[in-house]
């Protein structure tokens, strides 16, 4: 029976249900949430229905097998907007790692004990791979405030904010040291898109890119400063090929450090 309301569902692909969790975490703003729409499917939280026709449907996780690819378009078909949550939706994640080496490769074989059983598509892709997406969150994972504000926006008919500056911006307006120029750390903060609020330079630590490329991002200057300040290739390589390992321009200046392997 049709209540009039707002109808939101969450599906999962291939992902560690991390960004999930910021619907979860959200705790009474959920609440509020549930009172102003219908969750229609949301099988971490038990809502399980995912057929239903949706007028958001989040997506969490890659495209690794056929039957995954059945169900993304199911889920494009019963959706008014696609919105991806997350680096493996966005863009692979973890699971894109395997990207280029291959199915036939002997570490199947050494990381499962039945191989025959394994029915993986040769690579990993993003959602956008293979149906239209209306709106992208990176992350890894997202925060509650990057998927409740895109909630509002898109159930108010507003364009949703997606800030796509450098994470250094966010470090300067929160005063942090830069642990590039304090500690020669291989910072990808230059390089990638706002939205942590700068996490990890806030805790001393090289960012590693996890909310993929920001607007306009010069990979190749960020990549030949990681080689002037002594970084093997093979190592630059794994900076931009990690989470986000499918966004351009980080696949191309990876795959080209990863070529050249000193
Ligand atoms: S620590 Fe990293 S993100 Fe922060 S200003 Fe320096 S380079 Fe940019
Ligand atoms: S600082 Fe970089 S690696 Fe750390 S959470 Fe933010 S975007 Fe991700």
């Amino acid at each position: 029976m049709s209540t009039g309301r707002p109808r939101i569902a969450v599906h999962k692909f291939a992902s560690c249900d991390g960004c999930q969790l910021a619907f979860l975490n959200a705790g009474e703003a959920l609440l509020t949430l549930a009172q102003r729409a219908d969750i229609v499917h949301f099988a971490e939280a038990g809502w399980n229905d995912p057929l239903a026709q949706a007028d958001i449907a989040f997506v969490e996780g890659s495209i690794s097998t056929a039957h995954d690819v059945e169900r993304i378009r199911a889920v494009r078909e019963s959706a008014k907007y696609l919105v991806t949550i997350g680096a493996c939706a966005t863009a692979g994640g973890l699971q894109a790692l395997r990207n280029g080496i291959g199915e036939s490769a002997s570490w199947v074989a050494d990381l499962y004990a039945s191989p025959q059983y394994i029915d993986s598509l040769p690579e990993s892709r993003p959602i956008s791979a293979h149906v239209k997406v209306d709106l992208e969150l990176w992350g890894c994972p997202v925060t509650s405030e990057q998927v409740l504000a895109a909630t509002a926006s898109l159930l108010n008919g507003t364009a949703p904010a997606n800030p796509d500056e450098p994470v250094c911006v966010e470090c300067k307006r929160r005063g942090h040291a830069c642990v590039l120029v304090t500690q020669n750390a291989p910072c990808m903060g230059p390089v990638t898109r706002t939205g942590c609020g700068a996490l990890c330079p806030g805790t001393g630590r090289a960012c590693y890119g996890c909310f993929g490329p920001a607007e306009l991002p010069n990979a190749a200057s960020m990549a030949k400063h990681f080689e002037q300040a002594g970084l093997a290739k093979r190592d630059i390589a794994r900076r931009f090929l990690f989470t986000t390992s499918t966004a351009q321009p980080f696949a191309d200046i990876g795959r080209r450090y990863e070529e050249q392997n000193d």
